[in-house]
């Protein structure tokens, strides 16, 4: 065996790549892990941590302005510093990027700075970062190569001022009045931070909600609540173009057949992600893929060559940072221990680090009544919540449950209210393990705590709930 000859070659050092090169170390693989830029990849460092990052900052600058209400006297207002904000930024970033690199040598992964392209199916060329090339092979490859901001071909969509995702997190200064187009999970996080720090907000979404993906009560309160806070929501509008016009951009927009225009110092473009293949010649090793240019994948995350197997947002299934990561593992796992191994998406759980967050997993009303399912649902305001009265997030929050009747079983839970996104987790455990309404009722939740709330909204599916009226 030659140095640069590998049992697993993995594309990509973002979370989906890393977390795979780690299990096929310790599954006593010799691994090779090839990134072209920053390890850590976007969740790292302009996805996941940094937008939370600004969010933490931006919750407790709405809490501060509650500050005489908490019965806290401030010597002076509070203000945002977005250069301190985005030091500390870059500095939580480089902690972790630091740590994986950290586990990567830990882990006896060889990492080769340079940009890989396939050759054929065993063996790939890297562009290394001094321009010299080296070709790697490898009797197993895991593709992680990620997604990138898509750009919808609208007119004046390359004009200065406008930004995407990236941009805006590393941008100099916040904008005075921004307009975001597209309200998913990123345009709504964004544009919490930026109305907490006092930007005018604008949000043009083309679907009649927010949120695909979200509960539609849930959605509804969010909206409720975003627009409540000072942003101003245009849903079911679909953008036409965008324009200089006296030093500002504006956003043309249609609405109910009539013209409509936003303006701002910026225009964020969060429409969506499309996946990274370019570069890679997955047609040298004759790999599939999709019209949209995502690689296809099986249920055991193997590609159509039976030696290549892929993973995270360049698969398209749901781009989230912690699908990646199980797919990496199920991937090598099954890829080493020849086992089975599948990922069952339906209780992926989703969250959106707003001031209240939003969190939810298994499957919503909607899609109940989509599948035909015979459900009932169970509601919990938390306005009769004190730890909830306690954080003051008790406007519009409520946690939501959808039970299938025949099984009595829990297929879906929603809740928009603080520590939503930690809360989540008991019922992705819940849901994985079929875990019956009863179970659910007869688990004790600790007093006073948010969690109470969960146990309370199933109750209310049998009527039973306590703190309800
Ligand atoms: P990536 O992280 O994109 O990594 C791919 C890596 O491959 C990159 O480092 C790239 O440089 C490298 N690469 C590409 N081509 C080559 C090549 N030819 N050779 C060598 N290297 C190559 N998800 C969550 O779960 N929670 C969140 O809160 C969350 N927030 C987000 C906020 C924003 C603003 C964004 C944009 C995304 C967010 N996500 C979140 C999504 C999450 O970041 C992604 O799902 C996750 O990063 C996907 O990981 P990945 O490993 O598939 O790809």
């Amino acid at each position: 065996m030659s140095a640069n000859d590998y049992k697993v070659t993995v594309i990509g050092g973002g979370i989906g790549g890393y977390v795979s090169a780690i299990r096929a170390a310790q599954l006593g693989a010799r691994v090779a892990l090839i990134e072209r830029a920053d390890l850590g990849g976007t969740c790292l460092n302009v996805g996941c941590i940094p937008t939370k990052v600004l969010l933490h900052t931006a919750e407790l600058y709405e809490e501060l302005k509650h500050a005489d209400e908490l019965g806290l006297e401030l010597e002076n207002k509070p203000k945002v510093n977005w250069q301190k904000l985005q030091t500390r930024r870059v500095s939580i970033i480089n902690k972790l990027v630091k740590g994986v690199e950290m586990l990567l040598k830990s882990n006896n992964i060889t990492l080769i700075r340079g940009e890989a392209s396939f050759l054929d199916n065993k063996s790939i060329k890297v562009r290394l970062s001094d321009g010299k090339e080296e070709v790697i092979n490898s009797e197993y490859f895991v593709i992680a190569t990620g997604s990138e901001p898509m750009i919808p071909p609208i007119k004046g969509s390359d004009l200065e001022g406008v930004i995407d995702s990236t941009k805006a997190l590393c941008s100099e200064k916040l904008p005075e009045e921004v307009v975001i187009i597209g309200g998913g999970v990123i345009g709504i996080e964004f544009a919490s931070v930026y109305s907490s720090f006092g930007t005018k907000v604008t949000m043009i979404e083309m679907m009649p909600k927010l949120g695909q993906s979200i509960d539609s009560d849930v959605a509804a309160m969010l909206a409720a609540n975003m627009e409540k806070s000072g942003i101003q929501i245009q849903t079911s509008a679909k953008v036409v173009g965008i324009e200089k016009k006296d030093g500002r951009l504006c956003v043309k927009y249609e609405l109910n057949g009539e013209d409509k225009f936003a303006y701002g110092d910026n225009v964020l473009i969060s429409t969506g992600r499309k996946p990274v293949t370019t570069g890679l010649q997955t047609e040298n090793a004759k790999i599939a893929v999709s019209n949209r240019g995502f690689i296809n994948i099986d249920s055991n995350m193997k590609t159509n060559v039976k030696n290549i197997y892929a993973v995270g947002d360049v698969t398209g299934k749901i781009m989230l940072a912690h699908v990646a990561e199980e797919q990496g593992i199920v991937a090598v796992e099954n890829m080493l221990l020849g086992s089975n191994k599948t990922i069952n998406y339906d209780i992926v759980p989703g969250c959106l680090y707003t001031k209240p967050e939003v969190a939810y997993v298994g499957i919503t009303e909607d899609e109940a009544k989509n599948r035909g399912i015979d459900y009932e649902t169970g509601m919990f305001p938390l306005v009769n919540n004190g730890k909830t009265l306690i954080t003051g997030d008790v406007e519009n929050t409520f946690i939501k449950v959808v039970t299938d009747k025949k099984y009595d079983e829990i297929i879906g839970i929603s809740i928009y209210g603080p520590r939503a996104t930690e809360m989540i987790s008991e019922f992705s455990l819940g849901i994985n393990l079929e875990v019956t309404v009863d179970e659910l009722i007869e688990t004790i939740h600790p007093h006073p705590t948010v969690s109470e709330g969960l146990k309370e909204a199933v109750l209310a599916v049998k009527k039973q709930a306590i703190h309800s009226m």
